[in-house]
């Protein structure tokens, strides 16, 4: 049986050490989570996987890790500060807050495309639709408002002197910015990416479902910097990139599907989501922006430095295009493991939970267990320090080894290496498989190879 909703996935992270509510003993802070022992472990994983194949396996990716706060002409010239807000509406009965937009595309099973409307004609298609509150059932909205989505914190040079500073809200900022010190140092020819992992803030107005939206996250987002002519290749090219990179991380691609954008921003060429099907329906996994020269351009015309590019070969000077790839890592971490849990039935009157990650990302990629403590312990603990100079292991001599095996199904470990007498004295430790449930006997010396052999990306 898969995961069928994400109060019950919370529930288990929470029972297993993946993540915990954010502040927990304060009675929580709502929306915010804390990873815990074994998620910090599957979302590093995924950071590091992502990174691997977009900028390690990439000859023309560099990577940077750009400031969270910036100056705030950044957010000017990329146009945050006059237009990053959602249109907010509250229900006067209940006292909810809702999304207007989100309200007429629910209503309208995604027909009507709310992002191009004004607020006064999302209030007319709430009115004449009669769109009830979903929460009381109530018909008495206030009038819809934009909503700044941007978290704001001073910063105080003179004592009494107060500058706004905007925490960001996109890590891509910090790759535009930063194109013509990596062009120049990394003596990089254009086309060519700069990559970045980090923090992003919004201040959003319905934060919710678990780890889906969140007012603080981690962005995996890159920018490929191209000639105008080359644009939509790049566009085309990473939008199967993308697609591949979340199947081969072990999401089903039957559960995958792509959203083109009809409608886009004035400046955008195109514009393509990938979806996953959540617990809660399809959602957006990533995006894939063709974004025309709209960043490079505002950020000349606002630092006064041009950011262009002259082709050494054919000596044209131009403003490179913007092809943009994002991807929340806390969300691909939702989607993971929603899609790797299972409940199962072993035997007659036995089943476990087990996380069918892909050895890869993988919290744990083996579990060390003594079979019988008094006698094995000494040993195990020798397998244990071998095998935790190569990869993230785990020991445990408490319980019975069926009690273990489940407790290492439970988060996901993909091998269980046993020590036994055997061990003492020929040196071969028994190997668990947690898929199959198999178990083949290896030399200590073994393992691993054979464990490194199946978590090669
Ligand atoms: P949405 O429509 O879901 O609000 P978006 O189109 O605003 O997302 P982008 O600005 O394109 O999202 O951000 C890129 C990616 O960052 C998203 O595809 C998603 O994976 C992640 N992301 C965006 N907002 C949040 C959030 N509040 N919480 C968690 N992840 C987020």
């Amino acid at each position: 049986m898969s995961v069928d909703s994400l109060n019950k996935i919370r529930e288990y992270c929470r029972q297993y050490g993946f993540i915990f509510p954010g502040s927990e003993i304060y009675d929580g802070f709502a929306n915010t989570w804390d990873f815990g022992p074994v998620g910090v472990e599957l979302k590093n994983n995924i950071k590091k996987a992502w990174w691997k194949r977009f900028v390690q396996e990439d000859m023309n990716t560099y990577g940077v890790d750009a400031g969270i706060l910036m100056n705030p002409r950044v957010w000017e010239a990329s146009g945050h500060v006059d237009s990053f807000s959602d249109p907010k509406m509250d229900c006067k009965k209940c006292k909810q807050r809702f999304r207007a937009d989100n309200m007429i595309e629910e209503h309208s099973a995604g027909k009507v495309a709310a992002e191009g409307m004004t607020n006064e004609e999302m209030e007319g298609y709430i009115r004449d639709n009669h769109i009830v509150c979903p929460n009381c059932g109530g018909f008495d909205w206030s009038e819809i408002k934009q909503f700044k989505l941007m978290f704001e914190t001073s910063r105080g040079t003179v004592e009494g002197a107060k500058d706004t500073v905007y925490l960001r809200p996109e890590t891509c900022q910090g790759e535009y910015v930063n194109f013509a010190n990596v062009q120049r140092t990394a003596r990089a020819k254009v086309p060519f990416a700069i990559a970045q992992i980090g923090k992003s803030f919004r201040n959003e107005i319905t934060p919710g479902n678990f780890l889906f939206r969140t007012i603080e996250f981690e962005q995996m987002e890159l920018q490929k910097f191209c000639h105008e002519k080359d644009g939509m290749t790049f566009f085309d090219d990473y939008k199967k990139r993308a697609m591949d990179f979340v199947a081969d991380l072990g999401l089903d691609r039957e559960k995958l599907r792509y959203h083109d954008h009809d409608k886009l921003a004035h400046y955008a060429k195109a514009a393509c989501d990938i979806q996953y099907k959540f617990p809660i329906g399809w959602e957006e996994l990533n995006g894939i922006h063709h974004r025309g020269t709209w960043d490079l351009s505002r950020h000349s015309e606002f630092s006064g430095k041009k950011l262009e590019y002259q082709d050494p070969e054919t000596n044209e000077k131009y403003t490179p295009n913007v092809i943009e790839y994002s991807i929340g890592a806390d969300r691909l971490t939702l989607a993971i493991l929603c899609e790797a849990y299972n409940e199962e039935k072993v035997l007659e009157d036995d089943t476990r939970e087990v996380m069918h990650f892909n050895p890869v990302i993988a919290p744990y990629k083996v579990a060390v267990l003594p079979l019988a403590k008094k006698y094995h312990s000494e040993k195990a603990i020798e397998v244990y320090h071998k095998l935790s100079k190569c990869f993230m292991t785990t020991y445990d001599e408490s319980g019975s080894i069926g009690k273990r095996y489940r407790r290492s199904d439970a988060i996901g470990t993909p091998w269980c290496i046993t020590v036994d007498n055997e061990t003492i004295n020929n040196g071969t430790v028994t190997v668990r498989d947690r898929d199959t449930m198999e178990q083949i006997t290896l030399k200590i010396d073994e393992v691993v190879d054979y464990v490194q052999k199946r978590i090669d990306f």
